[in-house]
This record gives structure tokens, C-alpha cells and sequence, in this order.
């Protein structure tokens, strides 16, 4: 094999073949936790190359695993790497390129999961960037587990919307892998079928872009599903001055009955003394008909329920704590599982 790659004097370790990997992780304690590894290094160039350009630039990379990534990432030299890898297993690979390239590329390795990771704290030598200038030079790649990358994002979502995390240097670009379908949705326009809570919260606060997909065969073990690359770059001026889980809030009634006139999923936002005026009265404000259907609304529509729902719910304080879900005993629904909760 070739031992190792040459590029601009960097010398890398070489990549651990996939017999190795198989050997070293056994495969059924991969599958448990959804580690899908993608060895083809054309294809993890160009995850790297859909992220924009990040020679000198601030990376980081979320679940780099063996360091398939995380290797085309070193190639173009940014200044600054952090990977953070839940597993420790594979730390040692992570460490040897990290030496490999420390002459070049200052790389720092964190154990734990991305989830609880304080990424502010992860550029301490970055300066802040205007949010209403260029892009910040911090770029955000990761191929995460599914359920992992969905909550990921909506969580980065709320922290774009406060400016904080990543987006306390400016605005970082999120390059990301998604199942497919969960890609699609989250550039879904209106009127696709696709669209849904995800596709609304994507893009009120950034404008994401399905880079290209990848299939399922591609990567080691195979997922049952095909991947699709996502990048998201947060807006200059958002959509919205809304807080995010309002927001959030106001979009999972609207698509909770997506069958339905969109009446049906607003009404139950209000508590039944309020409900039948309220209803009227949103959709009065909001300027739309309630006879249309979820998929139907345009960003701005969705904004418009939002802000009268905020503004009654200012009025009546009660609105605010008020929980149909949970009043009909339905489950929470949450992002992890694929169906009609985006
Ligand atoms: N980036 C590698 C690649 O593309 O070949 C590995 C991808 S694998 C789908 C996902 C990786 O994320 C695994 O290495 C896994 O251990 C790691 N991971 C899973 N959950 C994580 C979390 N919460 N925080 C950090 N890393 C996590």
C-alpha cells in the first residue's frame, strides 16, 4: 500500500485498512453503535471540499473515528483542528496523526461526547468576526451517527440563534452528514412534501444546501440508508428576532397534523378556554387561511403564527406553560426517530 501521502511536506500516517478496522473494532460493537466508516478517501476529499475553504481556518471535526475525515481535513491545512471523539478506542490513531501533522496543522484531540462540549472554549486564539461581515473563518465538519447529527444540529441551530458556541467568533459554516430523507427535509422548499419542523427551523436561522449524496454502500459497516451531505451557513440578518424555542414550539404544532387543516395543529397550541378565539384570532393576525395545509407555508407564514402566538401569549401568561401533547398524555415526540416528529 502506500504507506503514507505526501502533500505540501506533510506526512501522514497511513490509514488502517478496513480488515484492520474490522479487526481492531469488531464489526458487531460497530454496528451497536452506529459507527459507519467511510474509507474512500475520494469521497472524504470531497466532504472536506463541500465545506469551502479552510486552508488557515479553524476546524472542527465531530466523531473523526479512525480519522478518515479527519485526514483529508489535514491535507488542506487549516490552522487550527479539535477533533472530539466519543470513543476511546480510537484515540491512538487520532494521536499518531495528530503528531504526523503538528509541524504543519496544530491538531487537539478531545475524548467525550460533542454534546456536552463547550465549543467556545475551543479557539481561545481566534478573534471575534462581525456577524453581519463575512463568514467566520470556523468550520464545523462532522460525520456523526443519524440520531446524534439531527439533535446536533438543532441544538447548534438554537446556539446560531444566540450567537453563542461556535457562533460567538461570528458565522461558522456547518458541513454535516444526514440520512437522506432527513437531508432533504431540511432543505425541503415549500410545498414539498418533505417539509416539515426541521426544514422550517434550518432555514430560518441559515441557508442550507444538500452538497451531494452519498450511498449507503460507500461506507464500512453499510447503514440501510443512502447519506446526503448537508451545509448550512448561518444568516447575516436571521429571519426572525423570535427566541429559538418558541419558535420550535409554535413549528411542532404546526406540522403535528400535517394531514389536517393547518387550524387543527394551531388550535391545539391554546388551552380549550381560549382555544376557539385564539385560533381565529392567529390565523386574523397572521393574515392566512386556515384551511391551508402545513407543507403549503412559506417560512415567513410560520414566522407569522410564531409572532402572534408570542404576542398572546404574552397577554395570557398561561398559554405559555400550556401542553396539549401532554395534556392528551401523547408522548413527546423528538427528533431521534424518523417520522412525522421533524
Ligand atoms: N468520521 C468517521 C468516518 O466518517 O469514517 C466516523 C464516522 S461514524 C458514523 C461516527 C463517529 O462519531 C464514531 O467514531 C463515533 O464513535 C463518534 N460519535 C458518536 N457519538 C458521538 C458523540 N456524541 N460525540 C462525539 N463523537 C461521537
Amino acid at each position: 500500500t502506500s504507506a503514507s501521502i505526501i502533500r505540501k511536506g506533510a506526512r501522514l500516517p497511513a490509514l488502517p485498512t478496513i480488515r484492520d478496522i474490522i479487526k481492531l473494532y469488531r464489526l458487531r460493537a460497530i454496528k451497536q453503535l452506529s459507527q459507519n466508516f467511510l474509507m474512500d478517501e475520494r469521497l472524504t476529499d470531497k466532504i472536506v471540499k463541500a465545506a469551502g475553504k479552510i486552508e488557515n481556518q479553524h476546524v472542527l471535526e465531530v466523531g473523526p473515528g479512525p480519522g478518515c475525515i479527519t485526514r483529508s481535513i489535514i491535507k488542506k491545512m487549516p490552522q487550527k483542528l479539535i477533533v472530539v471523539e466519543k470513543d476511546r478506542r480510537f484515540l491512538p490513531s487520532l494521536e499518531l496523526l495528530a503528531e504526523s501533522t503538528a509541524e504543519y496543522t496544530k491538531m487537539d484531540i478531545y475524548e467525550g461526547d460533542i454534546l456536552k462540549f463547550p465549543i467556545e472554549t475551543a479557539f481561545p486564539d481566534l478573534k471575534m468576526h462581525h456577524w453581519e461581515g463575512r463568514r467566520a473563518p470556523v468550520h464545523l465538519i462532522g460525520n456523526l451517527p443519524f440520531s446524534i447529527s439531527t439533535r446536533l444540529l438543532i441544538n447548534w441551530l438554537r446556539d446560531v440563534s444566540l450567537q453563542q458556541g461556535a457562533w460567538k467568533f461570528g458565522r461558522a459554516t456547518m458541513t454535516l452528514t444526514f440520512q437522506k430523507e432527513v437531508a432533504e427535509r431540511i432543505v425541503a422548499p415549500m410545498a414539498s412534501p418533505q417539509r416539515c419542523r426541521l426544514s422550517i427551523m434550518s432555514q430560518i436561522w441559515t441557508e442550507p444546501q444538500l452538497k451531494f449524496t452519498i450511498p449507503g454502500k460507500a461506507f464500512i459497516p453499510k447503514p440501510k440508508v443512502d447519506v446526503g451531505v448537508v451545509q448550512l451557513v448561518p444568516y447575516q440578518i436571521p429571519l426572525t428576532k423570535l427566541p429559538f424555542d418558541l419558535v420550535e414550539k409554535v413549528c411542532r404544532y404546526i406540522f403535528s397534523m400535517r394531514q389536517k387543516y393547518l387550524r387543527r395543529g394551531i388550535s391545539n397550541l391554546y388551552p380549550e378556554d381560549l382555544r376557539d378565539e385564539l385560533t381565529y384570532r392567529t390565523f386574523q393576525m397572521a393574515d392566512l387561511n386556515p384551511e391551508t395545509r402545513s407543507f403549503l407555508l412559506s417560512v415567513d407564514e410560520c414566522l407569522r403564527i410564531a409572532e402572534a402566538y408570542h404576542h398572546f401569549s404574552k397577554i395570557y401568561p398561561n398559554i405559555d406553560s400550556y401542553n396539549y401533547r401532554a395534556s392528551k398524555k401523547i408522548i413527546h415526540a423528538n427528533y431521534d426517530e424518523f417520522d412525522e416528529s421533524y
